[in-house]
């Protein structure tokens, strides 16, 4: 054919021969006619080694290619199977796409720079194809960039969070490498058979080497890093702490709002009016840290000190707990100490609750601020993911997530397809 080269590089594909173009003009459809170069034919889809020929398969097959301008293009080929040694009879491998796919490479590289880039809606507009057809590309992309890397080597600093998504009905456990900010490794569930496959993962040498986790104070975890790196100081990372914190305030504050409107005590609830709603209002002021206050919530938070000294001074414990961690170690020793000695007095159930969780973590919460652990790093992640999870809302599969997650924030961000 004329112009072969061309329509190679317009077609993004290499090892391939261009046999014929033809515009399909009812479908608007560029059509490719194409064959493996003759190096390349005659291999296994799954392992690439060559075999000899089965038969000749399910006939033509197309694999949607990137558009040209506006154009929707396909290239269209013969699917032979060959007789694989170890996999038997397989469809043969193309050099422009991978096993099984139904798109090339190029077009499958674009959908997963997009999805980690841009919005759900610009990905399944812009590429013309369902969310969930995003979901099955990233997965095989994620795959290939999973073999290629060894996204374990030195790590020794870890953190290790659970996720939840769906409302709550699911999770995902995250690890993080507290040096890089990378996310290193996720997974379904959050129990401890599944950081257990993390530690499986990693190796038993590897294991040896990590001298530093964090966590949130879960026990499952708590129990399978003490087995599994015994040597590792274990440290509570502080923004789990200080959001117990800010639970116990709320839960404080949901009291008085409901004491307020009668709710208590078998009345019926009345309307949320004057004190009441005013309360409800005043969630924001508890909530932020007070050098992010506005002067309105200023204002809000002084009405509070004035009229609800009990919710006051759970505002005030939430706020002292979170000023522990900024301290430098001797003095967070002490600052933790008064706190604890204050909350245990105080008379409000929920703090002196949250108390009992201080003093049960104590070591780990001091070992976080000892060690100095990039407490931030693994709180944008945590963020992060929580994103991902929202928008992966519709994948048919837990591991289309997963893939999302790692390609996003797994330090191996997908390039553009012809761009390397
Ligand atoms: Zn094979």
């Amino acid at each position: 054919m004329q112009n072969a080269t061309l329509w190679r590089g317009l077609l993004g594909v290499e090892k391939t021969v261009v046999e014929d173009i033809e515009f399909d003009e009812g479908e608007q459809l560029l059509v490719a006619s194409v064959r493996p170069r003759k190096r390349s034919r005659g291999r296994c889809g799954r392992c690439g080694r060559r075999s000899p020929g089965y038969d000749r398969g399910a006939g033509r097959r197309r694999w949607r290619a990137l558009d040209l301008g506006t154009v929707q293009v396909v290239l269209e080929a013969d699917a032979p199977r060959v007789a694989c040694r170890t996999h038997g009879p397989s469809v043969a491998a193309v050099p422009w796409a991978r096993h099984g796919a139904g798109h090339t490479y190029a077009f499958d590289e674009q959908v997963a720079w997009l999805a980690t880039q841009t919005s759900k809606s610009a990905v399944t507009e812009l590429m013309r194809i369902a969310w969930r057809t995003v979901g099955a590309i990233i997965t095989r992309v994620w795959a290939d960039v999973e073999a290629l890397h060894d996204r374990f080597a030195g790590l020794t600093r870890l953190g290790i969070d659970e996720i939840s998504y769906k409302r709550g009905h699911r999770y995902v456990t995250i690890v993080v490498d507290h040096d890089s900010g990378r996310l290193v490794w996720a997974a379904p569930g959050r129990d401890k058979a599944t950081l257990h496959q993390f530690f499986d993962a990693l190796g038993e040498t590897r294991c040896g080497a990590v001298t530093h986790v964090s966590a949130d104070g879960a026990d499952w975890i708590a129990t399978v890093v003490a087995a599994r790196c015994p040597k590792a100081v274990r440290c509570a990372d502080p923004f789990h702490v200080v959001a117990w914190a800010t639970d116990a305030l709320d839960e404080v504050r949901r009291l008085a709002w409901n004491e307020a409107r009668g709710a208590v005590g078998g009345r019926r609830a009345g309307r949320a009016t004057g004190h009441a709603k005013a309360l409800k209002g005043a969630r924001y002021s508890l909530w932020k840290n007070p050098e992010n206050l506005t002067e309105k919530q200023q204002a809000k938070l002084a009405w509070v000190a004035r009229t609800d000294p009990r919710l006051y001074r759970a505002y005030l414990l939430k706020e002292g707990l979170r000023l522990v961690f900024r301290l430098p170690y001797e003095d967070a020793v002490e600052a933790l100490e008064r706190w604890i000695g204050w909350a245990r007095r105080c008379r409000i159930e929920a703090f002196v609750k949250l108390q009992k969780s201080i003093v049960k973590h104590r070591h780990a919460i001091l070992a976080a601020i000892e060690h100095g652990l990039s407490n931030g790093r693994i709180e944008s992640v945590n963020t992060k993911v929580r994103l991902i999870t929202r928008i992966a809302f519709g994948f048919r599969s837990p591991e289309a997530l997963i893939a999302l997650a790692m390609l996003s924030l797994g330090g191996h961000r997908p390039a553009l397809p012809g761009r390397k």
